[in-house]
């Protein structure tokens, strides 16, 4: 499992306390100078930070596409899937695949121009690359299918309908249930013009779909008519994608509990959970199948430039999921805690109860609280401490 929250900076340096004071009074404290893992899948602690920008991004989307009198659809595309199917390479094993398919584009190139080609090398590579692929998981058809969803001559001419498409962005979710791995995709597609439901669905999301079940076909997994797609209107909070980050962060956080495992299976943090609880070999062997095949991908994507809804709604560049993690908030005032203390509070497993002190009593109180207790800090200046480069 990751370890989050590495003190960065030399042996004597620790991390700061800050607290911010919140629009109702309440106040929010958090650790400042850590540096963390920056993993969306696999760490509590930077899904949540993660999700809760990502949420206030997709949310300024759906504010521009409805100032400019658009319309915004969620889509949702699943697959068959069985509880043998694989989950998806590991990082390694991606970046292998990768290699070997461009090196392969090169020899083609390198034929195609009557230049000599290594047969035996060529052939060995083949082999390899065949191994490889023939492990491929759910996520990784997943990846080959929406491209295929977001190409060719007739996506092209789809763009082009209800006044244009403005953009699309698209998220991956994974569960695990009694038929193995559910991976699939909710895409937030949005145009120009405000038009109804049905109509995009029966025209845009129909094809969109045709082609996802074609590609997942050529790579031997399927999609249900029926129950393989769903594309319904999205209003801002309600059913967006700004909402599903929203609920990815009271999930994590534990405020949703224990919903929602009936519907769609454990969710991997619920996985997590069990693993921790139970020690039961098999959902410790599903996590570490988890950690590998989720490690390096990416959760959220964007249509490309031509299509750049960033841009649209006026939001700069995308922070990565690791500067998102590192960066603190903009607090009032910091104290500044010695390494000691640091080591302390963690050792004693109670960098939470300070937190909680610090949003009761303020500053004041969580200084006290470590005075009691001989543990040694300083205020810091007020203000933000910058990332670590
Ligand atoms: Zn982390």
């Amino acid at each position: 499992m990751q370890q989050c929250g590495h003190k960065i900076g030399g042996p004597d340096a620790g991390p700061t306390l800050g607290v911010i004071t919140n629009k109702d009074g309440t106040r929010s404290a958090a650790y400042g100078g850590l540096k963390h893992c920056g993993s969306v899948w696999t760490c509590p602690v930077c899904a949540v930070k993660v999700a809760t920008r990502r949420a206030d991004d997709l949310a300024a989307v759906m504010r521009a596409v409805h100032e400019r009198g658009g319309s915004a659809f969620m889509l949702t595309l699943t697959m068959r899937h069985a509880r043998g199917d694989r989950l998806g390479l590991s990082t390694i094993e991606r970046r292998r695949r990768d290699l070997l398919e461009e090196r392969r584009a090169d020899r083609e190139v390198a034929e195609a121009n009557g230049w000599d080609v290594d047969e035996r090398a060529a052939e060995a590579e083949e082999i390899e690359l065949g191994g490889i692929k023939a492990r491929e998981g759910c996520w990784d058809v997943l990846g080959y299918a929406w491209a295929a969803v977001t190409s060719g001559s007739t996506w092209v001419k789809d763009s082009t309908l209800f006044g244009g498409l403005l953009g699309w962005a698209r998220v991956v979710e994974v569960t695990d249930g009694a038929n193995g791995w559910h991976v699939h995709v909710h895409a937030l597609l949005c145009f120009a013009d405000d038009v109804a439901a049905e109509l995009v669905a029966a025209g845009v999301g129909a094809r969109m779909f045709g082609r996802w079940r074609r590609a997942l076909e050529r790579r031997g997994f399927d999609a249900s008519d029926e129950h393989g797609w769903d594309l319904r209107k999205a209003q801002l909070g309600e059913g967006d994608l700004a909402d599903y980050f929203t609920k990815v962060a009271h999930e994590v956080t534990g405020a949703t509990g224990k919903q929602g495992r009936s519907r769609g299976g454990r969710t991997p943090m619920q996985l997590l959970a069990d693993a921790v609880d139970t020690h039961r070999a098999e959902d410790i062997a599903r996590w570490w199948e988890w950690e590998e095949a989720s490690d390096g991908r990416r959760q959220l994507t964007w249509s490309g430039s031509s299509r750049d809804l960033r841009t649209l709604s006026g939001l700069g560049h995308e922070a990565t999921d690791e500067e998102i993690a590192d960066e603190d908030q903009e607090a009032d005032v910091r104290l500044s805690l010695t390494s000691d203390t640091w080591g302390w509070l963690g050792a004693a497993d109670r960098e939470v109860e300070l937190l909680e002190v610090a949003e009761r009593c303020g500053l004041a109180g969580a200084s006290q609280w470590l005075e009691e207790r001989g543990l040694r800090h300083a205020t810091a200046q007020a203000g933000r401490i910058p990332a670590p480069s």
